[in-house]
């Protein structure tokens, strides 16, 4: 998969794009909103910072959107929601918030993907499996364990199917709202901890799902 970084800070950049290489991603950086829309691509996502040099990132996200259909994902330093909602309104596919780990770029990079081409994500290959137990049909939604199919909720299935995207991740409990209920969620997310708990006791001995307080939730593969 081809990204295109659009990030004028160096160090961001590099250790972002060494990161992203590591998991097998290709990377074409450049550094201003200019160099961003002249590139000619192809590239299947762009990474975009909002503070750029020569350009506000948010007219970028405006021009690339009105191209075309390539996911956009906003990386910025602000934390200001203003420019979260006005990025997605713009077209963003999806928002995150420096300091990021590289990690949770690449689950930000998956989870969109998987939304905006469902089928080809989904076609690649048999189903995704995890330790020697557990097997995750992305395909067609199902789970299985031993073999057996596990009979889960349509958003339990979501759920796991979002943290099995990058076990050992620490998610947020905003990321994964957004991921797997309401791409625009700001409200409680006690319905959150409900479906953590029905897949610790549906998957016990297979995956741990630990929470982080304060934060959110990391999902180890046991066994
Ligand atoms: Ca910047």
């Amino acid at each position: 998969m081809r990204v295109l970084l659009v990030e004028d800070d160096e160090p961001v950049a590099e250790s972002l794009r060494r990161g992203l290489i590591r998991y097998g991603f290709e990377v074409e950086w450049v550094t201003t909103g200019g160099a961003a829309l002249a590139h000619e691509g192809p590239y299947d996502v762009v990474l975009l910072d909002l503070g750029l040099p020569d350009t506000d990132g948010l007219d970028v996200c405006r021009a690339l959107r009105e191209r075309g259909e390539v996911p956009i994902i906003v990386i910025s330093a602000r934390s200001d929601e203003t420019d979260r909602v006005v990025g997605l309104e713009l077209g963003a596919d999806d928002y995150v918030s420096k300091p990021f780990g590289v990690r949770e770029v690449i689950a930000r990079i998956r989870a969109v993907m998987r939304r905006v081409q469902p089928r080809t994500a989904a076609s690649d290959n048999g189903p995704d499996r995890y330790g020697t137990r557990l097997t995750v049909d992305r395909k067609a939604a199902r789970v299985r364990l031993d073999g057996e199919e596990v009979a889960l909720a349509p958003k339990e299935y979501d759920l796991l199917a979002f943290l099995t995207e990058e076990p050992g991740a620490l998610m947020s409990r905003e990321q994964i709202m957004e991921a797997v209920w309401d791409a625009n969620w700001f409200g409680p997310t006690k319905t959150l901890d409900v479906h953590v708990a029905a897949l610790r006791r549906k998957l016990a001995g297979v995956i741990t799902i630990e929470a982080v307080r304060g934060v959110g939730f990391r999902l180890e593969i046991d066994s």
